[in-house]
């Protein structure tokens, strides 16, 4: 299947040829249909850095935003976490090409950071960062979490290799709209992995390469 018949905007469509992108790799071949179903549902899905994954999540989030008004573009209507701020720049870059025709898209990070470059308000359509902050800026007001859309937990079994990081996400998730679209990748799936993907995404569909 092409990028078209998977039913995206065109606008994105400009994105992703812009990108060189000319067909979906495997997992966003996998994933893609299953992620933009509506009414939406979970996904699980077991991929490695470099397949795709980056794509996959960030065309369903582009393909639900709605940017119809000023006040929507700077509400945050979705929501990545990654475990590492280098990983959540990165993924910051690909949001940003791929939207990069999607007028009024607006990307915010939620990394550590000392405080004079600490955002004061999160005005921004999605945020990509790092558990602890962003949970730190929806206890502090900093970040409306009520519009939330879609969550992405990316690298899932980094996160859980790092001390405290599961928990923060649990606690994370706690504070959002009971009906978000949870999306969690991870390269590997050993036995504590799979057990906190079903309880963090339940009755996900589930892929794996
Ligand atoms: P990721 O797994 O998200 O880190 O992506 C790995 C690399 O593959 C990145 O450099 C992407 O730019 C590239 N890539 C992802 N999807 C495609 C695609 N459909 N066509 C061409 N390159 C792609």
């Amino acid at each position: 299947k092409s990028f078209e018949q998977l039913g995206l905007n065109p606008l994105i469509l400009n994105g992703l040829s812009a990108m060189n992108f000319r067909k979906p790799s495997k997992v966003q071949e996998r994933a893609l249909p299953l992620l933009m179903s509506n009414p939406p549902k979970n996904l699980v899905g077991q991929s490695q850095s470099g397949t795709g994954k980056t794509a996959a999540f960030t065309l369903n989030i582009l393909s639900r935003l709605d940017l119809s008004t000023e006040e929507a573009q700077l509400t945050p209507q979705a929501l990545i976490l990654a475990p590492t701020r280098e990983l959540a720049r990165q993924i910051v870059g690909v949001i940003q090409m791929m939207g990069r025709f999607l007028e009024g898209l607006v990307i915010g990070t939620a990394v550590p950071t000392d405080a004079a470059n600490r955002p004061t308000r999160m005005q921004c359509s999605v945020v990509v960062g790092t558990p602890g902050t962003v949970q730190d800026m929806i206890k502090k007001r900093i970040m409306n979490p009520t519009q939330l859309k879609v969550l992405v937990l990316d690298e899932a079994d980094n996160m859980l290799d790092q001390q405290g990081m599961g928990d923060q996400c649990i606690r994370v998730k706690a504070m959002l709209p009971r009906t978000i679209q949870v999306v969690l990748f991870s390269a590997t799936f050993p036995a504590h992995v799979h057990q906190y993907a079903n309880k963090f995404a339940p009755g996900a569909n589930e892929i794996t390469l």
